[in-house]
């Protein structure tokens, strides 16, 4: 129903795919591929009693391999490609005369609550697929041959994800290339803690490893896509430093603050001639406020930042649950600690995307980005 892919309220009546998974790892034709959204890594060692410190990405990849996944990959290196295309896609959408503004679309809980409830502004809405989708674009189209080298006769594609939307973003078919489904199942953290849990992985135990290579490399700009606002800064790391030849701000969205009549932060931002007024909100309340004030006039954006759950994924209805506690705002501060670390911390810089781009993609919004990573918005709904 419609509260279930809203998320977060239908996070207690979601559907497991815990069983799905289970059978795919234990068939010895299956290659499994599982990658983890940026979120996660702020929330997944909370439901199997792991400190903050210890719930380093590196134990986190290795929980993985120990539950049996043959490549572990890192949604956060779709985030980076998803900057590469969307902002380029903004960079076009700036200089044209189509109605104002553009809105981001890697949320399929306010993408569906748009198609729903606001149809007039899908054509508004990028139509840059979702970050796991685009993984599991890659996966399938580039890993094909890997696989039949290693005796598998089919890849089966896993999400870890903070939420609960994208367990039904994955079934839609005008979501799939040419090599298939892009993502055949959806695990929430807390079905991940459960696994972990069913099979007694000792995970304060375990070293640290790294992702797999080539779709597990990432940058800070890639990590903080999981909290509210870290769409649009990571994006506009990339487009001010593309129109002005040197990098940006990295406070680039250092927005004003909301308040309760105006419940989103906006800035104006110059750069290379071209003045963009950006906006940032998350939860659905707070987005039809905007979406009001848009209608009316009352105020004008050229790039809106949309995110269903209250503070971003971070709040996602598929996170481990502890009642009485709000624990978005301790998983903001992991993931801007992550960004904050990173060396690589604007998604140009990932020389993986960039050998992406000369090996497979040529460049941004190019005839194959757009079979494998980007929609038409306008033909499907969740
Ligand atoms: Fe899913 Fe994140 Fe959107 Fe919530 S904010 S619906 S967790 S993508």
């Amino acid at each position: 129903g419609q509260c279930i892919t809203h998320c977060p309220t239908g996070a207690l009546t979601a559907r497991s795919d815990i069983d799905k998974v289970l059978d795919a790892l234990l068939d010895p034709e299956v290659m499994t591929v599982v990658q983890v959204a940026p979120a996660v890594r702020a929330a997944w060692g909370e439901g199997v009693k792991l400190s903050r410190e210890q719930a380093t990405p590196g134990r986190m990849a290795s929980a993985l391999r120990a539950l049996g996944f043959d490549r572990v990959f890192d949604t956060d290196f779709a985030a980076d490609l998803t900057i590469m295309e969307e902002g380029s896609e903004f960079l076009e959408f700036v200089k044209s005369d189509k109605p104002r503004p553009m809105f981001t679309s890697c949320c399929p809980g306010w993408v569906r609550f748009a198609k729903l409830h606001h149809p007039e502004i899908v054509p508004q809405l990028s139509s840059a697929k979702s970050p796991h989708q685009m993984m599991g674009a890659l996966v399938k189209n580039t890993l094909r041959e890997a696989a039949e080298a290693g005796g598998k006769k089919r890849i089966f594609c896993v999400s870890v994800m903070p939420c609960v939307a994208k367990k039904y973003e994955c079934d839609v078919p005008e979501l799939s290339t040419e090599g298939g489904r892009d993502v055949d199942a959806v695990l929430t953290v807390r079905e991940f803690d459960r696994m972990l849990r069913m099979f007694s992985v000792d995970c304060a135990a375990l070293e640290e490893t790294d992702f797999d290579s080539p779709l597990g490399l990432s940058t800070g700009a890639a990590t903080i896509f999981g909290r509210t606002g870290g769409v649009m800064e990571a994006a506009l790391r990339t487009a001010v430093s593309i129109l002005e030849g040197a990098p940006a701000s990295f406070e680039a969205c250092d927005c004003t603050a909301a308040t309760p009549e105006h419940p989103w932060m906006e800035k104006e931002l110059s750069a290379a001639g071209l003045t963009v007024r950006i906006a940032v909100a998350s939860g659905l309340g707070n987005t039809e406020k905007l979406l009001n004030a848009l209608e009316s006039g009352e105020v004008a954006y050229d790039f809106v930042e949309i995110m269903a759950c209250p503070g971003g994924c971070v709040g996602g209805g598929g996170q481990p649950i502890r009642f009485n506690r709000e624990l978005a705002k301790e998983r903001t501060a992991v993931l801007d600690k992550l960004d904050a670390e990173d060396s690589l911390r604007m998604s140009h810089d990932n020389p993986d995307i960039q050998k992406l781009y000369k090996t497979c993609l040529e460049k941004p919004l190019s005839h194959v980005a757009h079979e494998w990573l980007h929609t038409n918005q306008e033909e499907w709904t969740i």
